[in-house]
């Protein structure tokens, strides 16, 4: 759902229909479903509030430190999954490898998140089934319903210059600044301009990095080895990826650990590049060109050839969000797709032209 800053209202549905659509998940209730899950397996022990602060790559000896009280202890293993996120001791320790290739870009561009909550009758304050997004050309606000009938409302903004987190310091910069630029969103934020002050913004980052395995004992997986900006709402779906394609690598392999990672990081590398790249063309997408005239023709082009030609035509969006096709797969597609799309109007430009060269002549005769 598209809001102007007049506040009118336009909808966009993302798939062909409603079998097509995009799912909130609640954070915190994946992490419970996943623990609970793990918790039920055999042989698995799970141990809070042990960071990770060392590896011996060699080895795989993993050295941990307990939050609350400050022990250390080591932890002999066979193998060590790096799944330690986006800023990775793991993939830190290998950083030091020679020949690993490890690249970082923070964008200009930082967050906050906001909430909308539920109205007094317990009930959504915006239409429930939608992603809203409050389009700004270089800035963006969005909003993604919860099951309690509120909104987490994330706004990405420059974070230094002219008109940037910057420049707001006090309660009564932060709600001009947001009737300026969202003024159908502010009667639905109660607690905006403390929400808004209560944390500094946080920062977008895209990560690179390769090989994701050492030997047979340590392998990455997730942000610790692909970081990714989040517009095209797929980092969660890449970590998982990455799991069922080390699954099969690891069955295919008959107990052959290096084999097995080989395998694994080589069939990923190429997606979790692609969808770096679309991830980043999503974040421009969304806060410059879902508002215009182009965009939302170009969309009705993909619509109805999508419609007319379902098996040969499906738009990229819908290849990434609602197929199992690999990130870069998908892309190669599209562009096969677009290239002959724009062939197709070439031919059709050019036989208008001779149409009417041909009716002048007649005519001219
Ligand atoms: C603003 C934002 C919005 C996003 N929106 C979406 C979205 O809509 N859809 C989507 O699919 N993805 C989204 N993502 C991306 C998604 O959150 C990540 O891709 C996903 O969480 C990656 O999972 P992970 O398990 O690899 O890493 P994480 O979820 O980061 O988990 C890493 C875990 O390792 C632990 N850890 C870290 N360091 C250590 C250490 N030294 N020792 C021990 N433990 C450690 C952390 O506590 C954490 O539990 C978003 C990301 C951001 C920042």
């Amino acid at each position: 759902m598209i809001h102007s800053v007049r506040g009118r209202l336009a909808f966009q549905p993302y798939g062909k229909d409603d079998s097509e659509v995009i799912n909130s998940v609640s954070r915190a209730g994946l992490n419970r479903t996943l623990l609970d899950t793990a918790g039920r397996c055999d042989g698995v022990e799970l141990h809070f509030n042990e960071r990770c602060v060392d590896i011996d790559l060699k080895s795989a000896t993993a050295h941990f430190e307990n939050a609350a009280t400050g022990k250390r202890r080591s932890v002999d293993a066979d193998v060590v999954v790096g799944a330690d996120g986006a800023f990775s001791v793991v993939r830190a320790i290998m950083q030091r490898l020679d020949r690993f290739d490890y690249s970082q870009k923070y964008e200009g561009h930082g967050y906050k998140e906001l909430t909308i909550p539920q109205d007094v009758g317990g009930e959504f304050r915006l239409e429930k089934n939608a992603l809203h997004i409050w389009p700004r050309r270089r800035f963006m606000m969005i909003a993604l319903p919860n099951a309690n009938g509120s909104f987490t409302c994330t706004l990405f903004w420059p974070l230094d210059g002219e008109n940037s987190f910057a420049r707001l310091g006090t309660e009564a910069e932060v709600l001009r600044y947001f009737e300026r630029w969202f003024p159908d969103a502010v009667p639905h934020m109660p607690a905006l301009a403390a929400d808004y002050l209560a944390a500094p913004p946080s920062t977008l980052v895209t990560i690179r990095c390769f090989p994701w395995s050492v030997e047979d004992k340590v392998v990455l997986i997730g942000d610790a080895a692909h970081a990714v900006v989040p517009f095209y709402g797929q980092g969660m779906n890449a970590a998982f990826e990455d799991c069922s394609v080390l699954n099969d690598c690891l069955q295919r392999s008959a107990g052959d650990w290096r084999k097995a990672f080989g395998a694994y990081e080589n069939a990923r590398k190429p997606h979790a590049d692609a969808l770096a790249d679309l991830a980043l063309e999503n974040f421009v997408e969304m806060r410059d060109h879902v508002a215009s005239r182009g965009f939302l023709l170009k969309k009705k082009v993909e619509k109805t050839l999508h419609k007319v030609f379902p098996r040969w035509y499906i738009p990229l969006y819908s290849l990434v969000t609602f197929s199992r096709t690999p990130y870069a797969e998908a892309c190669a597609r599209a562009r096969r797709q677009e290239r002959i799309v724009k062939a197709g109007m070439w031919g059709v430009a050019l036989i208008l032209i001779a149409i009417v060269v041909f009716v002048a002549e007649a005519i001219w005769h």
